[in-house]
Order: C-alpha cells, then structure tokens, then sequence
C-alpha cells in the first residue's frame, strides 16, 4: 500500500483545475492499494486556485497571498494518513510546492527551477517515508 497524489489518479484537485491523469499511476493502482490525498485541498485550499511556488521559508501565490499556514497544516494531515495506516512510502507529483520531490519552481513565477522538495515532501522524509515521483515508475 501506498500514498499518491490524487491528481495523478486523474482526480480534479490540481490548481489550474485541469484533470491530468498519470498512466503509469493509473496502471500501477490497477496492481496495488494507492490512497489517493491532495495535500492543498486537505489544507483547505479550493480548486482551482491560485498558483502557488516556495519562497524561501514561506508559500505564496502569485499575487502575493501568503499561504504558508495551508501548506504546513496540510502537511500534517498527510502525515496523520501515513501513520494511520502504518504506510513507508509515497508517490507524489514532481515540481509541485506541496509534493513535489528534488525539483521545485523557483518562487518567482517564471517557471524556473531548483533543487529541493515540496512542504509535504519534506515533512514526509524527516519522519522516513520514502518518497518517489510519477516520473521514477
Ligand atoms: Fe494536490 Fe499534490 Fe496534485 Fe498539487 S501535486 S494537486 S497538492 S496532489
């Protein structure tokens, strides 16, 4: 049993509201037991919604709302799922600020990237779960 991002199953939860299913994922949830979750949405955040990148320390959208507070209680809440559920690993999106695993966008809404992982990824991986993305299947 894993967790993955809902939005790989094809799940409308993605910011832009766009439905973009991972065949890979979907292939793979044919085999085995995946817990679809969405971190944002469990943060409270709606769909669609305002894009988000990390900058620095904090989460904000691209007109300048600081949402740290959603990503970090969200994160929580995927953390409370793992434990809940004794589960060691997850798949989750790459480049998202919530779930995104060794590349992020850069917070300055140009569509740069860096090195680094999402909010939830981190707080995942401090409390040793394994985290891969759609793009390692
Ligand atoms: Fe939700 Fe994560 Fe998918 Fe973003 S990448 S829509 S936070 S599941």
């Amino acid at each position: 049993m894993k967790l993955c991002s809902a939005c790989l199953l094809g799940i409308n939860c993605r910011f832009d509201g766009q439905i973009i299913p991972n065949d890979k994922v979907i292939a793979l949830a044919k085999k085995e037991i995946l817990i679809p979750v969405c971190p944002e949405q469990l943060g409270g955040l709606s769909t669609p919604r305002e894009s988000a990148e990390q900058k620095g320390n904090k989460v904000v959208t691209k007109t300048g709302t600081d949402v740290t507070h959603n990503f970090t209680e969200e994160a929580k809440q995927v953390l409370k799922l793992f434990k809940l559920f004794g589960i060691k690993e997850a798949i989750l999106k790459q480049e998202s600020p919530s779930c995104g695993c060794g590349r992020v966008f850069d917070g300055t809404f140009s569509n740069r990237l860096i090195r680094g992982d999402g909010v939830t990824t981190i707080l995942l991986k401090n409390n040793e779960i394994k985290v891969i993305t759609e793009e390692d299947l």
